[in-house]
């Protein structure tokens, strides 16, 4: 298998967290690859390619933990992690959108186990990529990626809510939108809230902006999310439980009670009277509720409906 060098000779990253705080680390060098084959990193699908090979192992090694059929990793770009991943699984699907990576990384990986797909991840739905490698649609697969900033949140919502969904996803997002998917409740917002329902998530650890070329503006981390065997909410459910949650948040300051009676457009004492009965504490925000308060009172709601 061809290797991909990430840095070229003279580049090195330092990981001392000195180097950056003394501001001399805040510009990394163009990879090799990317000087080569003449690429300039496209802002608008947010090419941040990973340059520090200990990240690159550590999400390689977050993502062999876990025992599916697939690897189906997102946004390959130069194939940092790509080389590794198949290291790591027998089976492995990647998908590009951008046209110029995607024929460069097919020159690279040219066994059958490693399959790479141009496309736009969010226009594929799980069962057209799986059969499309040649895998039964049922094929169990877990989902990898340094994901673009700028729509990192659309495709973990499209893999969630696929059929079939992943078994796991192993992803990097923008520090604060990891952050708000794996909020406890006091921090949770609509955000966590819809993660939640489909997947429990988990902080693995944080990545600074100098492992990354071009540096990008923001920080990351990766986190994990294990699927739920079944979603908190079913398909023909989800509407009204998303507009219970939507009024809830309308007015996150306010407590529990006033907030759902500006959204709902509901009288306080009448919302008040059906917190109480879903055992919620009305003067709560609503970002202290956890996920099953949510569930506790769109039962209610429906049942005064
Ligand atoms: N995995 C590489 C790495 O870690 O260096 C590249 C990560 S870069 C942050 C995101 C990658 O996703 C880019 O290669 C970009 O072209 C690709 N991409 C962006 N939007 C995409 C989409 N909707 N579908 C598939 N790939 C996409």
């Amino acid at each position: 298998m061809a290797s991909i060098g990430l840095l070229d000779g003279q580049t090195f990253i330092s990981s001392h967290p000195d180097r950056s705080s003394r501001g001399r680390a805040k510009r990394n060098h163009r990879p090799r690859e990317l000087r080569e084959a003449g690429i300039a990193p496209a802002k608008a699908l947010g090419q941040n390619f990973l340059v520090d090979r200990g990240v690159v192992n550590r999400i390689v090694r977050a993502a062999s933990a876990g025992n599916v059929d697939v690897l189906i990793e997102v946004g390959p770009g130069l194939g940092a992690l790509t080389d590794g991943l198949a290291g790591v699984h027998p089976r492995l699907l990647t998908v590009e959108m951008d046209m110029g990576l995607a024929a460069r990384l097919r020159e690279m990986h040219r066994q059958e186990r490693v399959t790479i797909v141009e496309a736009d991840v969010l226009k594929c739905s799980s069962a057209e990529l799986l059969v499309g490698a040649g895998l039964p649609p049922g094929a169990t697969f877990g989902v990898v990626g340094n994901l673009p900033y700028n729509a990192g949140v659309a495709i973990v919502r499209h893999f969630l809510e696929s059929q079939p969904a992943p078994a796991w996803l192993v992803i990097m997002l923008q520090r604060e939108v990891a952050e708000a998917i794996c909020a406890s409740p006091g921090r949770l917002s609509i955000l966590g809230v819809s993660m939640q329902i489909y997947a429990r998530p988990a902080h693995l650890f944080n990545v600074p902006p100098r492992a990354f070329y071009p540096v990008p503006k923001v920080r990351s981390t990766v986190l994990r999310l294990d699927l739920r065997p079944e979603p908190l909410v079913m398909p023909d459910d989800r509407e009204a439980f998303f507009g219970l949650v939507r009024a809830g948040f309308s007015a996150p300051r306010k407590r529990l009670r006033n907030s759902l009676s500006d959204g709902l457009k509901r009288p306080v004492a009448e919302v008040q009277g059906l917190v109480e009965r879903a055992g919620v504490d009305p003067n709560l925000r609503p970002g202290a509720l956890a996920v099953e308060d949510w569930l506790l009172l769109a039962r209610e709601v429906e049942a005064s409906a």
